[in-house]
């Protein structure tokens, strides 16, 4: 749909771009729907306080200062509930609020729900045993931590590396460790743990390749790479 066409437009045609383009972020009164089963765990991650997202704004990335839960992305950007063949969303009736207040021709709606609270893991884990897990891996394996040892490697070399390389190894072990151990499927260490940090360092222009023997090599990320 064009900008000119949006200009004169009043109700919702379910084109199905908004759905194509990005997917919602939970708001807390989404939470009954997780916990009802109708939004199941695997479908959700987290993106954590200081993992840099694109800022839709002004562009290029920005840090984030709080806590988000999403819905998953197709590899295209696509909202993983979007049907293609049939344009239509699969848990309409039960979709997120920000979906529900999207109107592509004027945000007054979804600026006010995007304003209320967010939900959180603590919302929709309610487990006392994972979120102390949540708790000993952000710890261990924060972002804003993981983002001052790589500004540091320059001035202390070796040491900012090792810290680096720690703590990738026990965001990595504890991701391998924690299905079997809690009976989870794997799926769901993404909404649990939020995304890898092998992927997140990507971010912030470094790559992770696996040697052999089962440890990680830091290299920097190619331009055409990112
Ligand atoms: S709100 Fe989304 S689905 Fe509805 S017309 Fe706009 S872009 Fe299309
Ligand atoms: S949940 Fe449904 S309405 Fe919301 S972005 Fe996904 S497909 Fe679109």
């Amino acid at each position: 749909m064009t900008s000119a066409e949006q200009q004169h437009q009043t109700y919702c045609v379910r084109c199905g771009e908004c759905c194509q383009a990005s997917s919602p972020t939970l708001q807390r009164e989404d939470v009954p729907k997780v916990t009802a089963g109708v939004i199941p765990w695997r479908d959700l991650y987290t993106l954590r306080p200081g993992e840099p997202v694109r800022d839709n704004v002004r562009g290029g990335l920005k840090p984030l200062d709080q806590e988000l839960i999403k819905l998953r992305e197709t590899g295209q950007g696509a909202c993983i509930y979007y049907d293609e063949e049939d344009r239509a969303c699969r848990i309409y009736e039960h979709r997120p609020v920000q979906c529900a207040a999207q109107k592509c021709w004027d945000d007054t709606d979804f600026m006010k729900v995007h304003a209320r609270p967010k939900a959180t893991r603590k919302d929709l884990l309610q487990d006392p045993g994972l979120l102390r897990l949540i708790q000993a891996h952000e710890e261990r394996c924060s972002i804003i931590e993981l983002e001052s040892q790589i500004k540091a490697i320059q001035s202390q070399g070796e040491s900012a590396v090792t810290h680096v390389l720690g703590m990738l190894k026990f965001d990595h072990d504890l991701r391998e460790m924690i299905p079997e151990r809690l009976e989870i499927a794997s799926e769901e260490t993404d909404l649990i743990l939020g995304r890898p940090l092998v992927r997140i360092i990507e971010r912030f222009g470094l790559k992770v390749a696996k040697e052999a023997d089962g440890s990680f090599l830091l290299t920097v990320l190619e331009p055409s790479e990112g």
